[in-house]
This record gives structure tokens, sequence and C-alpha cells, in this order.
């Protein structure tokens, strides 16, 4: 790869970034006409998903299969885990692509990326729906505001790195100070969860954007659809070997890049028991580095949603059958616990049940499907445990659903649990899946509770106030500062938007690095001073010492 020469001139201004607008994809629809066909096409198909490694593909075939969740005898696909020379390859892919690309004008690089969110809303929009609803078992909605997520991240990440090369240091008389944002030396690491196309995406473009180069891990569990993201990176103009795609185990992927002295980053989103392996295994590697990795990580969280007495119930319900189940509760922001005075639980919990027991559960291409399968059946098998255990506990009372059905599809039904005990597994544990544990408090217990939710998890990701008091929301906000990187008031945990809410949480729920907000892309650069002197001082001596001689 050549370097580009630069033939602009000029503070170029990135174009203003916009949130794509949902669609509603309601039977009968362009929309959704558009998309069933596509699905159709795609479901014809078993594909072949190769590593991409200097922009070659390779190999074809291999004995991983990737099926659908919701049909799991339907095979969608297969590919070929990387073993250490697909790894190896792809870091000296990176590495060769380097110098090219960490030299390519920051406005090249970002049009690449603005040209991909234009791809992803529109030639590649139906396909890359249709695999994450295939792969990944999500409805027309869930799969619509995650691609439209993806697209937000290109053309809000464009619009967070100008503002961060516009930030310059004054300069004094005599002088010029610059700030050279350079990317890191060495490469970046990217593995990515099944949960989101857009955070796939995200994680591996954010670096390449900074000009640094990637070998991408995603997660076996969204093969599919990383094939597709993968081909849009490919088709905006990114050079091979700036982003290297290499599927597999991410264990082993990550213990070869661990061992190699340029590993420069890992950006990690997924479960925090993972992450902390991660972040072991590149301390105990620490003197191999040419320069201290960078660690960024976004991974559990256990969701509380917590009402005062001044709470709407209508709207709590609905933030809470939302919240919890939609995508199965496989988001990291899902409502897992609840906490609800006695006087509120009253008028919520018939409807609450009610709902819950009545949300369509099945294929989700089907319109009135609202819970689709969980990713596997490892998956389907750990909630399973988690009912049984609840079940078997005195303390909890089993409200809605309970049972799993996984002949066909990894069906996991939406599940209630209220339980007396406010210490209990059920209201600390992560089980990313349909399962939300209520506890009822007395009403005059409301600051104990803002205690209890605080304290109960290992975990800060998101929380939810529901009051109509200023006062009680005031006191959330106080004692559960620390108790979520995202705290929404009479609203649902989940369903940021780039842009608007940035992303992350804190204690075991991450590094809190703010996705969705120039704090993301700032973890992917390393600053150089420069100062350029434009009359140098001749003479060494200073007023003070006198005249000498
Ligand atoms: P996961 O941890 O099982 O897998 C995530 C990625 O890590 C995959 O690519 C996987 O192959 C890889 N991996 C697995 N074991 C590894 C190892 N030993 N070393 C290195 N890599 C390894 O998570 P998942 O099931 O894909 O996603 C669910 C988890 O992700 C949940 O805990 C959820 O809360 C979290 N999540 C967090 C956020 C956030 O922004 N905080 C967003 C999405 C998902």
């Amino acid at each position: 790869m050549t370097s580009p020469r630069v033939s602009v001139t000029g503070n170029l201004r990135v174009p203003d970034p916009f949130n794509e607008p949902a669609r509603d994809f309601a039977p009968g629809s362009p929309e959704a006409a558009e998309l069933l066909k596509e699905i159709d096409r795609i479901r014809g198909q078993v594909r072949e998903l190769p590593h991409v490694i200097a922009g070659e593909r390779l190999p074809l075939g291999g004995p991983s299969d990737v099926v659908t969740p919701h049909d799991h005898g339907h095979l969608l696909g297969h590919f070929s885990p990387a073993g250490p020379h697909e790894v190896t390859a792809a870091i000296e892919a990176a590495l060769r692509a380097r110098p090219a690309w960490s030299r390519t004008p920051w406005w090249d690089r970002t049009a690449i990326f603005l040209r991909a969110a234009d791809l992803v809303t529109g030639k590649y929009r139906a396909e890359l729906l249709a695999t994450t609803m295939l792969g990944q078992s999500k409805t027309f909605h869930q799969a619509d505001i995650d691609i439209n997520e993806l697209a937000d991240f290109f053309r809000y990440n464009a619009s967070f790195a100008a503002q961060i090369y516009d930030t310059q240091p004054r300069s004094a008389a005599g002088a010029w100070n610059q700030m050279d944002h350079r990317p890191l030396e060495g490469f970046v690491l990217a593995i990515t969860p099944f949960n989101f196309t857009a955070i796939a995406g995200n994680l591996p473009s954010t670096p390449a954007l900074m000009g640094n180069v990637v070998v991408w891990k995603p997660s076996e569990k969204s093969a599919l659809s990383s094939d597709v993201v993968m081909r849009v990176f490919e088709e905006a103009g990114l050079p091979p070997g700036v982003i290297n795609l290499v599927h597999g185990s991410g264990g082993e992927v990550a213990a070869v890049a661990q061992q190699s002295e340029h590993l420069a980053g890992i950006t990690f989103t997924g479960s925090t028991a993972v992450f902390r392996q991660l972040w072991k295994s590149t301390a105990a590697n620490i003197d191999r580095y040419r320069s201290y990795p960078r660690l960024v990580g976004e991974t559990g969280g256990k969701n509380a949603v917590v009402a005062h007495p001044s709470a709407d119930p209508e709207a709590l319900v609905t933030a809470l059958v939302r919240g919890a189940f939609e995508y199965q509760g496989q988001k990291c922001s899902a409502a897992s616990r609840t906490y609800i005075p006695r006087s509120l639980w009253k008028s919520v919990e018939e409807p609450l049940v009610a709902t819950t027991a009545n949300l369509r559960v099945g294929d989700v291409t089907q319109h009135e499907t609202f819970v689709g399968a969980v990713i596997d059946g490892a998956s389907a098998r750990r909630l399973e445990r988690a009912i049984e255990r609840g079940r078997s506990l005195d303390s909890h009372e089993l409200l809605a659903g309970g049972s799993t059905r996984t002949e066909e599809g990894w069906f996991v039904d939406p599940t209630i649990f209220r339980t007396t005990d406010p210490d209990a597994i059920t209201m600390s544990e992560e089980y990313f899946g349909p399962l939300l544990s209520v506890y009822v408090y007395e009403d005059d217990e409301w600051e104990r509770t803002l205690q209890l939710v605080d304290r109960t998890s290992d975990y800060a990701l998101c929380c939810s106030i529901f009051a109509g008091d200023r006062r009680a929301i005031a006191q959330g906000l106080d004692v559960l500062r620390d108790a979520g990187g995202m705290t929404y008031v009479n609203d649902k945990p989940t369903g940021a938007s780039i842009g608007q809410q940035s992303f992350g949480g804190s204690r075991g729920s991450g590094t809190n690095d703010k996705t969705g907000s120039p704090l993301a892309l700032q973890r992917w650069i390393t600053g150089r001073f420069i100062k350029e002197t434009f009359s140098p001082a001749v003479d060494w001596t200073y007023p003070y010492m006198g005249r000498r001689g």
C-alpha cells in the first residue's frame, strides 16, 4: 500500500452527524416486504465465512456451523476457526498496512467510514438486517435499531474525530505549539460480542478511523452479519490489511496476539469474566510490549429499575416489559432487577404479569413475535438452570414464564420471579436472558432501598429511576451516582442513541470509556506535542547573572 498524496488544502468540516430514523416494518409495508424477500434469499444459502487477511479471503469452508437460533436445524453458514498461523498472518498484515494508513490524512480515513454509513443504510441495509435477524434472532424492530446504530457510529465517530483533531494547544509569542494526535504504535485487537451488529462494526472501526491497524475477532455467534460488515468496510474503500477479520475462539486468538511485542491495545465488549481474564493475561506479558497496551472493556450489567411510590405504574410496566424482555434480555443494559414499593405493586403486578405471559415467543420473521430465541444451546441450558435455582428457593415465587423449549429453537419464556430476599443471587448475578427479579419494598423505605440497589451487585452499567416526585429523583441520582454509567429517569435502561447517550459503565461493568462520544476515540490515539521556536535563543546567559567579562 503506497502512502496517498495530500490533494486537499483547507480545514475540512465533517458533515453534521444524525441518527438514522427507525422504520416501522408494519405488516405489508414496503420495507417489510423487501426485508422478507432478503430473508428468503439468505435462508436459501449456506455461506462460507472466510477470514479476511490483507484483503485475501481464506480459507473457504470449515467445521464450525452457523445456525438460526430460532430454527437451529437450519444451517446458514460455516467457518473455520483461526489457528496461530492465521492470527499471526493477520497481525503481520496489519503491521504492513500501518505505515501508509497511519499517514493517511484524517479526512480520507473519515470519508471511508462516512461512505460505509451510507452503504449500511443503502445497498447493504437489507442484507445486514436479514443476517442479524436470522443469525442473532432479532425481531424487525430490534434488527432495525441495531443496523441504524451501526451507521450512527460511523457518522458520529467521524464528527468526534474532527473535534479531537481540532484540539490544539495555545502558543506564546515566538513559537507554535502543535498536538500530533498519533495512532498507537502497533496493532489493536478488537474482540466483539454477538448481541449487536453495531458493536461488532464499531469496535474495529473506531481505532481504524483514528489511524490504527486492527485484528478483529468477531463473536462466533454473529459470524454471518460480521461477514457482511467486513464487506461494507472493503467496499467503502478501506485498504487491505487495515482491519483483518479472523473467526474463531477468542481465547486462542488473544493468546497469539498477546505474544506480540506490537500489541498496542485491546478493545473488548463481552462478559466481565472474559475481560478480567484478558486483563490478567495482558499483564502477565507486560515485559514483552513496546508500549503499555490500552485496555478498553465494556462488560456485563445487572441493571436495576427502582420505582418510587410517586411513579406512573403504566410507564413502569412498559419500561419493564421492553427493558427486560426485548431481544430476550440479551442486552448488557437489560433490566434484570426491579424494586417496587408495596403501594405501587398493587397496580403493577397484574398488568406486568399478564403482559409478560402474553408476549409472543418464536420465529422473529413473524410480525407478532416480541421475543425470539436465545443465542445458543449453552445459553438456553444456563438460563434453564437459573430458573430451576429460582424455583428451588423458598424466598422466590414464580410469577410468569419459567419454561424453555429447545427442540426447534432455543426458546426461553420471559420469566418473572418475586423475591423476599433482596440479596438473593437473582438480584445480583447477570443472567443475560429474559429473567426479571422483583423485590417489593415498604413505601417508607425509599432511601434504604436506594442504598440496597447501590450495594447489591458488582456491576454499575445502567439504572432507571421511576418517580413523579422531584425530590425522590434527586435522591435517586445522588445515592446511585456510582451505580451506573447510564442513569435513566422515567425511562427504560436500554436503547441508548449514539451521540445522545454515550455508553459504558464502571465497577465490574467495564472501563467506562463512553462509546458514542469523543472519549471513546481518545483511547486510540497517543499525543505528541511539537514546539517550533521561530527565533531560537543564541545566548545561554540570563539577565539575573549580570554582565560578565
Ligand atoms: P462473551 O464474553 O462470551 O464473548 C465476547 C467475545 O469474547 C466473543 O468474541 C468471544 O469469542 C470472545 N471470548 C470468549 N472467551 C474468550 C477468552 N477466554 N479470551 C478472549 N476472548 C474470548 O460475551 P457474549 O456472550 O458475546 O456477550 C454477552 C456479554 O457481553 C454480556 O455479559 C453483556 O453484558 C456484555 N455486553 C456488554 C456491553 C457493554 O457495552 N457494556 C455491550 C454488549 C454486550
